[in-house]
């Protein structure tokens, strides 16, 4: 696996290894294009957001947030290695 980027914070779903985490909006999860792509960092989580919510990052949007793995995120498309770079 050689040397892994991200030491915090993982998640680690039921498909893949421990892997950095990424917050998505619910609306994504239905199928809204991810307007908004936050690599997740050292400390931080990235974010995939829809358009509306990444203007608006509510609290009542922030409860909808989903915990994905990375792994995941591109399995769906939301993520692309660009986002990564
Ligand atoms: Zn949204
Ligand atoms: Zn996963």
């Amino acid at each position: 696996m050689g040397d892994w980027k991200y030491g915090y914070p993982n998640v680690e779903c039921a498909a893949h290894m421990p892997a950095p985490g990424y917050a998505v909006c619910k609306h994504v999860l239905d199928g809204a294009t991810a307007d908004f792509v936050e690599a997740a960092s050292l400390t931080s989580l990235g974010q995939i957001l829809c358009g509306p919510c990444s203007r608006d990052p509510s609290p009542g949007n922030v409860e909808e947030l989903l915990l994905v793995c990375s792994h995941c995120a591109m399995a769906k498309g939301w993520l692309t290695s660009k986002d990564l770079s």
